[in-house]
């Protein structure tokens, strides 16, 4: 396929790029696929990085929207040989004072170590979980349609004037339910608490309890391999290693969908696009930044409290007040204080990631937007606070800083893995305010990454439903095609 002989050119191989060039090729259109780095997958990227037979999750790691989100149950992982796998405890949080907190999968067993707090857990997250589709899909949508389970929403509104405020911090008595729900929230790397952070903390919260947060076996980049493979099965062409800088290079696609963020779509076409949608995305606003750390030890994680051992995810940010003031001081831009931290020791959940008595510890830390400190110090004390002896069982580090991270993925602006900040303005309205966010105004041009709606994580949504809209409007398809193996 010669370039101007596409009818789709796709820019841009994270989870939505790919979920868009599936769609658009599973539609019968011959689809191309253009990425800058030298290998596809965007944020599903694993690699060796410090020893030949352990493979370390670049981004990505942990997938709590994969089992729920349209597109994949449409796409089908499992039936395609990815394998989620889900570890009985979501997500721990230690704490200063006393035993860890800890989101088992089951509801039950987390109510009973709330003590007084237990009941409120499971008023909180119970309704939720028996709407727990209907939530994601509200959630998970471009936001501009009635729901079709107004019962979610309703639960979601109900909850939200408590968790999104001040109030929060009287919604539990003790600490450890408090810290839990926090660590949540922070998942939205902004202020806390906050609208958009009281949504992330029940979408993710719940599903801690329902599908969980799995892994994937092997690493994360089996998802963005089953997705190329679908493209290529279906005629789709990807190529590598070249990072388009000007939408001309595209030839005659008669659609192009950027999995980029409004910085890129500037630099690409910013003297074609009309001054009022141009100075709309000069507005964008980017987020605090995240600095990553991959280690690789010669043990599991000495935890202080063996019970966070069991954990997929662990979330380092101590007490609810502590967490809240940190959030919102790196939020401000302010560098220093105690980071928050998420550490993941993927051969918990996925034994066979550990090799010869080696194995990868994932972690990231909240710091300001565009920080340029090597983080691997800040981390290792972090984890250190709360199991002694872990920096004895580093074998070898690899870092990026919130600068280097933009470096790497031109999606990720200072380090921003959100691709703009969750405010509830560009939770909505992201990146413009228009009744279609995927479409801009350049004809046959499309936006269609975690810049538009629903945002950040792994789940496709944004590809999918940008795809959707250009099937619609640019080759008169209504039907969604079927994705299905
Ligand atoms: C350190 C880190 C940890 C994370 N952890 C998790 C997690 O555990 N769970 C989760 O759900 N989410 C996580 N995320 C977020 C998740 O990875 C992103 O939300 C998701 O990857 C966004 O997908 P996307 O397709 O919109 O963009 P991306 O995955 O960022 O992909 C965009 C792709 O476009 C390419 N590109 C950009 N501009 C051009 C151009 N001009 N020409 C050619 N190619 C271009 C980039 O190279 C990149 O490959 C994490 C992110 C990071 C960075």
């Amino acid at each position: 396929m010669a370039l101007g002989q596409v009818d789709v050119a796709v820019v841009g191989s994270g989870p939505n790029g790919l979920a868009a060039a599936v769609t658009m090729a599973r539609a019968g259109l011959r689809v191309e696929l253009h990425e800058a780095a030298a290998q596809i997958g965007g944020g599903l990227r694993s690699e060796a990085l410090l020893d030949p037979l352990v493979r370390h999750d670049l981004c990505a790691t942990v997938h709590p929207m994969a089992p729920m989100s349209r597109f994949f149950q449409e796409f089908d992982l499992a039936g395609r040989g990815v394998e989620l796998l889900t570890p009985e405890v979501s997500y721990a949080h230690p704490l200063p004072e006393g035993p860890a907190a800890l989101a088992h999968r089951s509801l039950r067993a987390t109510c009973a170590e709330l003590g007084a707090d237990g009941p409120r857990w499971r008023a909180l997250m119970e309704p939720l979980l028996t709407h727990s589709q209907g939530l994601v899909d509200l959630l998970l949508s471009d936001q501009r349609g009635l729901p079709a389970d107004p019962a979610a929403a309703l639960l979601l509104a109900a909850r939200l004037p408590v968790l999104a405020t001040p109030l929060a911090r009287r919604q539990f008595a003790g600490e450890r339910a408090r810290a839990l729900l926090a660590g949540v929230a922070a998942h939205v790397v902004g202020r806390l608490p906050s609208p958009t952070g009281a949504a992330v903390a029940l979408l993710l919260g719940h599903l801690a309890h329902g599908t969980g947060w799995p892994l994937v076996r092997g690493g994360s980049d089996r998802i963005a391999e089953s997705l190329a493979a679908d493209l290529t099965a279906h005629g789709g062409r990807i190529s590598t290693g070249r990072r388009i800088s000007d939408l001309r290079e595209l030839g005659g696609a008669r659609a192009v969908l950027l999995d980029t963020g409004p910085a890129e779509l500037l630099r690409m076409a910013g003297p074609l696009l009309p001054d009022r949608y141009r100075r709309a995305l000069r507005a964008y606003r980017y987020g605090p930044g995240a600095a990553k750390v991959d280690f690789l030890v010669s043990g599991p994680i000495p935890w202080a409290d063996p019970r966070v051992g069991l954990a997929g995810t662990v979330h380092l940010g101590g007490t609810q007040r502590e967490l809240f003031r940190q959030e919102t001081r790196v939020a401000r831009g302010r560098p220093g204080g105690a980071p928050f931290v998420l550490v993941v020791d993927p051969a918990v959940t996925d034994p066979e990631r550990a090799v010869g008595g080696l194995r990868p510890v994932w972690a990231y830390a909240h710091v300001p937007h565009g920080d340029p400190t090597d983080p691997v110090r800040l981390v290792t004390e972090r984890i250190e606070r709360y199991a002694p002896g872990f920096a004895d069982t580093v074998v070898a580090h690899h870092s990026r800083s919130a600068a280097e991270l933009e470096q790497y993925n031109p999606n990720y602006v200072g380090g921003d893995i959100a691709a703009g900040a969750m405010t509830p303005r560009q939770a909505l309205l992201r990146p413009v305010a228009r009744w279609n966010p995927y479409r801009t105004p350049l004809p046959g041009v499309y936006l269609c990454s975690a810049a538009t709606p629903p945002g950040p994580g792994v789940h496709g949504m944004c590809g999918y439903l940008a795809a959707r809209s250009a099937l619609r409007h640019e080759f008169g398809l209504r039907e969604a095609p079927s994705l299905a193996p």
